[in-house]
């Protein structure tokens, strides 16, 4: 069969002969334009030389990609009526290989040790089932694993929020700490149209080039996370207001606007406005005063 999984006529005849219905709760939404993918695999940096791994191949409209265009696919699928499907449609690919388990509760730290010994470069690729995005990408970034990036079709609005700059309505703790391991960017807009059965969001590839040293040095990591995300709380909020809630009972309200003072940060700021650099200077003032 030489036309691509990722086709509405081959979607639909993969489903139909196997009597699959989709399970919402699952994110099943699965993409039927093979251009969009091909963009993606461009974007993701993709090559003989690239191990890639993939997160719920459904049907494997991304996963024939991959093992087209990448050296190995190896794909973390939930769906156990998915993986008969999946063995049929990819039989003539050697290089891809299907693990029935849940990637919150897969051993992925072995798996990426693994192919970053016998590979030039691990790359993680997906259209990720969008009730876990934050938790994936989170964990995937924070285990400090030896993967290069991580190319994902994801929510428009949980891309932005990512990727944001200071100053903007997207801006937040989100983007501090996906930043501070990465460098993002969005390279595509995706809209709703390109999926089976059509979300009700439209999406956005985000690219995240994992930083080999952290953009900005802190004395406490969680203290500086712990920090940036009280900075947050109340987005109305000044800075002094939020900080004097998180230090309640441990810190007088002027010890911290002094300190503030001399880390050079205004108290009336909004957490909004900080950069990555001014959240860094604020933590380390205040690190072990709580
Ligand atoms: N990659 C396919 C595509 O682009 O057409 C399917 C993408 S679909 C948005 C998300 C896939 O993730 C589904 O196949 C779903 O079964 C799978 N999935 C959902 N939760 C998962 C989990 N916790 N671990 C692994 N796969 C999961």
């Amino acid at each position: 069969n030489n036309k691509a999984i990722a086709t509405p006529g081959r979607t639909k005849d993969i489903l139909a002969k196997a009597g699959f219905s989709f399970k919402k709760s699952l994110g099943q939404n699965f993409l039927v334009d093979v251009n969009i993918l091909k963009n993606m695999l461009r974007h993701a940096g993709i090559s003989e030389n690239t191990a890639a791994i993939e997160i719920g191949p459904g049907i494997g409209a991304l996963t024939e990609q991959l093992a087209l265009h990448a050296g190995s696919v190896t794909a973390f699928e939930i769906d156990q009526r998915l993986v008969p499907i999946l063995e049929e449609e990819l039989s003539s690919f050697e290089n891809a290989t299907i693990i029935n388990e849940d990637i919150l509760k897969a051993d992925i730290d072995q798996v990426v040790r693994e192919l970053a010994r016998d590979h030039e470069e691990v790359r993680v690729v997906a259209n990720l089932p969008y009730y876990i995005t934050t938790p994936i990408l989170m964990r995937l970034l924070m285990d400090r694993l030896p993967f290069q990036s991580i190319t994902v079709m994801i929510q428009k609005e949980v891309a932005e929020r990512m990727a944001a700059s200071p100053g903007t309505k997207s801006y937040g703790s989100l983007s501090i700490a996906v930043q501070y391991y990465t460098e993002a960017s969005i390279p595509m807009m995706v809209p709703k149209s390109v999926f089976m059965p059509q979300p009700n969001v439209d999406s956005a590839v985000l690219h995240l080039e994992k930083r080999v040293e952290p953009p900005v040095d802190v004395q406490d990591e969680d203290f500086f996370f712990e920090i940036v995300r009280a900075s947050f709380k109340q987005r109305r909020k000044t800075l002094i207001n939020n900080l004097g809630s998180f230090f309640k009972g441990s810190v007088e309200k002027s010890e911290i606007r002094e300190r503030m003072e001399g880390s050079g940060i205004d108290p009336g700021r909004r957490g909004e406005s900080l950069s990555m650099e001014e959240f860094a200077k604020l933590a380390d003032v205040f690190h072990k005063v709580k």
